[in-house]
């Protein structure tokens, strides 16, 4: 009894072990498949003179490789299932954006409408659905505890309540399914050729600025500023023929100065009052989403802005992406920047793009000198001046009920020396409360709008005595140092 007892103890985590590791190599192995056959159908669809056919039958090779690997299945209790399950999760990922590729590529070329068509997206559609369905199936089986791992994966599909109609769902990234058939497609067409198109929607739909509401007017002073904005880049996106060879426009604009000052606001503005696309990034969004993807969305959003020309690419808070490189940093980090600073030079060395990438940042001083350099221009966004300040007070009391005269506004505005552009609205802001303080609970209720008490000069005297100047005389010195030495001269 004892022998056969030892025998069993020796022998079954053994053999247990051992099956686990063949499974486990099976699955590296198969994954190794997967992604040299995927390079293969990558490298094929970056080659425009590939027929579109051909690409489709390599994503497909690639799909059923895909669905080999994800069939490859190990117990919960087994020391290698969290390495199983980040590689599945990786294939999940290749699985979805092999299909989306696909789907793309037979809306492109054979239109969504036609019955060869239609049905390829089906079956793919269906069996990306069913493997999915096969996996929550076996994850219940399994009696999994839910991970946060399973559950991000099996979330956006929810296998327990699909209907045979919700195929749709797992298209829906692809709205534009119909569209794409018409001769213009839209600007929102979420397919850039030779991009992983998961990246590529990821650009179109969170980069691209749709909300464009600022208006030059709507930003007090900054005369020299947005005047030379309208030079360098509102002229040549409207006239491009007379800003051609010596007279083409600079291809890098940096905005700096103290914060609070409205360097996203005029971006936003040049955004609206120019017809180029704009891509509004910041930078967190290339570094802390896409940590190690930041290269890859970086050239993805080059390509993308180099397929609708004109474009301005604009990243805010630029000093937290391009940074001076340090030896202590992160490899990706360093990857990203070199990354960038190469598309960068690629584009500007093209006379033939029409392309601006822009730059905000309140810490010029830390940035690369490397990426000093490819920003051509660089513009001070100062502290308002006291007629800028006086025309700010101007535009944020026009549509209120106050008794402030021209003169009581410039005596206020000289009084706010050292105030920001944001300082002086949060001012604003605070004395507009003044009249509504003074009034009950029960009063504010029932009170007319109409019968509130006017803002006065005295509600913005209490109020300076809250709302401080946000930016200190020393910070405003190396501000104007850095701009004598680096500044472009306006
Ligand atoms: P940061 O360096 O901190 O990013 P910023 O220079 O980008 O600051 P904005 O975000 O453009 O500052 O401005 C903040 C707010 O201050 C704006 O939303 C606007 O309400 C107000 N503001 C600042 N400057 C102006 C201005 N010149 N005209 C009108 N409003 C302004
Ligand atoms: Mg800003």
């Amino acid at each position: 009894l004892l022998k056969r007892f030892l025998k069993l103890r020796m022998s079954t985590p053994v053999s247990k072990r051992l099956s686990s590791h063949h499974k486990m190599d099976d699955l590296s192995t198969q994954h190794i498949v997967v992604k040299s056959s995927l390079a293969k159908a990558i490298s094929a669809d970056e080659k425009s003179t590939v027929p579109n056919d051909t690409v489709v039958q390599l994503y497909e090779e690639s799909l059923k490789e895909i669905e080999k690997a994800l069939a490859i299945n190990l117990s919960p209790a087994d020391p290698n299932f969290r390495e199983h399950l980040k590689v599945k999760k990786k294939l999940e990922q290749h699985r979805d954006s092999a299909t989306d590729r696909v789907i793309s590529l037979i809306t492109k070329s054979k239109g969504a409408e036609t019955s060869i068509g239609a049905s390829k997206i089906d079956s793919l559609v269906r069996r990306s659905i069913h493997s999915e369905e096969a996996e929550a199936k076996s994850v219940k089986k399994r009696n999994l505890p839910t991970s946060p791992q399973f559950k991000s994966t099996t979330q956006p599909l929810k296998p327990s309540n699909r209907t045979p109609n919700d195929s749709s769902k797992r298209i829906s990234i692809q709205p534009q399914l119909g569209q794409t058939a018409s001769k213009s497609p839209s600007p929102q067409e979420k397919i850039i050729k030779g991009v992983d198109p998961k990246i590529a929607e990821i650009i179109l739909n969170e980069i691209i600025d749709t909300g464009r509401t600022v208006k030059f007017d709507d930003i007090s002073g900054l005369r020299e500023a947005k005047a030379a904005l309208h030079e360098i880049v509102i002229l040549p996106s409207l006239r491009p023929d007379l800003f051609q060879g010596l007279r083409q426009p600079a291809k890098g604009l940096l905005l700096f100065g103290p914060p609070g000052n409205g360097k996203t606001m005029i971006a936003r503005a040049v955004a609206s009052e120019c017809k180029a696309t704009f891509f509004n990034i910041s930078a967190s969004s290339l570094t802390s989403k896409w940590v190690g993807e930041g290269e890859k969305l970086v050239r993805a959003l080059f390509t993308a802005a180099r397929e609708r020309q004109p474009a301005i690419i604009f990243i805010d808070e630029v000093d937290s992406l391009l940074t001076s490189r340090t030896s202590g940093e992160q490899d990706s980090t360093r990857r990203l920047k070199t990354e960038f600073l190469v598309q960068f030079d690629g584009v500007a060395s093209d006379p033939k793009e029409r392309f601006l990438v822009m730059g905000a940042t309140n810490r010029p001083q830390d940035l690369d000198e490397a990426v000093l350099r490819r920003f051509v221009k660089r513009i001070y966004v100062p502290l308002p001046t006291a007629d800028s300040r006086h025309c700010l007070i101007q535009t944020l009391l026009k549509n209120q009920i106050h008794k402030l005269s021209d003169r009581d506004m410039s005596t206020l505005a000289l009084e706010l020396e050292g105030y920001s552009g944001s300082d002086i609205t949060a001012l604003a802001r605070e004395a507009a409360y003044g009249p509504i303080r003074e009034l009950t609970h029960s009063q504010v209720l029932k009170v007319n709008a109409k019968s509130v008490r006017p803002i006065e000069l005295a509600d913005f005297e209490y109020a300076r005595k809250k709302v401080r100047a946000s930016v200190s005389i020393e910070t405003t010195g190396c501000y104007t140092d850095w701009n004598a030495k680096f500044g472009t001269i306006l």
